[in-house]
């Protein structure tokens, strides 16, 4: 795995970290980073982060282990500018608060600017996040659509109303969820063209999804 980059002293270069389970991770999650990496040019370092447990996930079944969760970013996020791949949460272990973690990261990066990159639905739930008010102080947030058809400046606003900074990245939706591919791989349905194909090969040949 390639290290976090060291930040530079009285740098003010930005960090964006980008959480999830990825069980799997699909085109709509790397699409999500490319878009925001090409619309906003001074971000530094992008930091995908895959959970240990989610916390609106504890009693839901992973059906990827922590290890090939994190595998699987590696494979689809490789070669991508900016990129790295961070096994900070899974070697925790618990449950992955999102303050803890950016908490860590600001502590790695003590001059960088942070920021949260997530999807519509996730912007909607923030509010309800455990300190929120944390980390809408302590970080803007990058919203990308996850359908065409979202009330996601109504939750841009709800988050703007307690002080914070939101950025809704203008571009098209890439309509796909994790949920949806676990049914596929479960129906031997075809997913070519939600996931990097080699994604796909590493699910296939550890056998994750049946
Ligand atoms: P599940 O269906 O299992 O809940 P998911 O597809 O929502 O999974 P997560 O790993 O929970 O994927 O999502 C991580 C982050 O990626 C969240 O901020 C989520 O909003 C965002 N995201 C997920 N899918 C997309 C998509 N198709 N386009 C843009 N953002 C997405």
């Amino acid at each position: 795995m390639r290290d976090l980059l060291p930040a530079a002293e009285g740098s003010q270069d930005l960090t964006v970290m980008f959480g999830g389970t990825f069980d799997p991770v699909h085109t709509g999650h790397v699409t999500a980073v490319k878009n925001i990496l090409k619309t906003v040019p001074d971000i530094r370092r992008f930091i995908i982060m895959p959970a240990f447990v989610n916390p609106f996930k504890v009693h839901s079944t992973q059906r990827a282990s922590a290890e090939q969760r994190l595998e699987m970013c590696r494979i689809a996020y490789a070669g991508l500018e900016k990129c790295v791949i961070s096994d900070m949460e899974i070697k925790t272990g618990g449950v992955s608060y999102t303050i803890n973690t950016l908490e860590r990261i600001r502590a790695q990066y003590p001059y960088d600017r942070l920021a949260i990159a997530l999807g519509g639905d996730t912007l909607k739930d923030m509010p309800t996040w455990y300190r929120s008010q944390d980390i809408i102080d302590m970080c803007s947030i990058f919203a990308v659509r996850r359908v065409r058809r979202s009330r996601i400046n109504e939750y841009a606003d709800n988050i703007r109303a307690m002080g914070g900074t939101v950025n809704i990245i203008d571009c098209d939706p890439f309509e796909i969820s994790s949920t949806e591919l676990r049914k596929r791989f479960s129906e031997g349905r075809d997913v070519s063209g939600y996931i990097p194909p080699e994604v796909v090969e590493y699910i296939r040949e550890n056998n994750i999804y049946g």
